[in-house]
């Protein structure tokens, strides 16, 4: 089994309830949800929009390979109705966004896929509900 940590943002529709959708999801899919932040409002960070966003991070157990874990968020993406990718830093409001952060110690480095996620470092709506679940026993749900 390997250890992830994932970023979820939503800055559109019923905030809470997408990172909840998406949480069940990732539970159902993915593995595990061994601890989870609190949900936080941020501000849109690259791009304009009058909606803020909400974020959290999880951390989850799973048998999926980076790949295979990378193609599963972003079905969990797609079936909950986010249309748009960013492409070159072009960010858009979305109903959810799903980045993996962490998975184990791993490094990878393709256009696909980069892990540690490159922008984590630069984003405090990444790194706060990270670094409450880093130490985090497993959350009572
Ligand atoms: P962003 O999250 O920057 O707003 P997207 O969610 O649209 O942008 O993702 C753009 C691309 O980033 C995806 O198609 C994916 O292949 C790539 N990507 C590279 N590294 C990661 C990662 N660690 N987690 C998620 N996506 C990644
Ligand atoms: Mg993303």
């Amino acid at each position: 089994m390997h250890t992830v940590y994932l970023s979820l943002g939503t800055n559109l529709g019923d905030k809470t309830q997408n990172l909840v959708s998406a949480i069940t999801e990732i539970e159902r899919r993915i593995g595990p949800v061994r601890a989870q932040s609190a949900f936080l409002t941020t501000e849109p960070w690259g791009f304009e929009s009058e909606n803020t966003f909400l974020n959290a991070a999880v951390r989850v157990e799973t048998a999926l390979s980076p790949f295979d874990l990378l193609n599963k968020t972003q079905q969990i993406e797609r079936d909950m109705g986010r249309t748009q990718k960013s492409v070159d830093g072009k960010y858009h409001d979305r109903i959810i966004d799903i980045d993996i952060l962490l998975y184990d110690d791993l490094h990878i480095n393709t256009p696909k896929l980069t892990i540690p996620h490159p922008l984590m470092y630069e984003r405090d709506f990444v790194l706060i509900p990270l670094k409450e679940i880093l130490l985090q026993k497993e959350t009572i749900q």
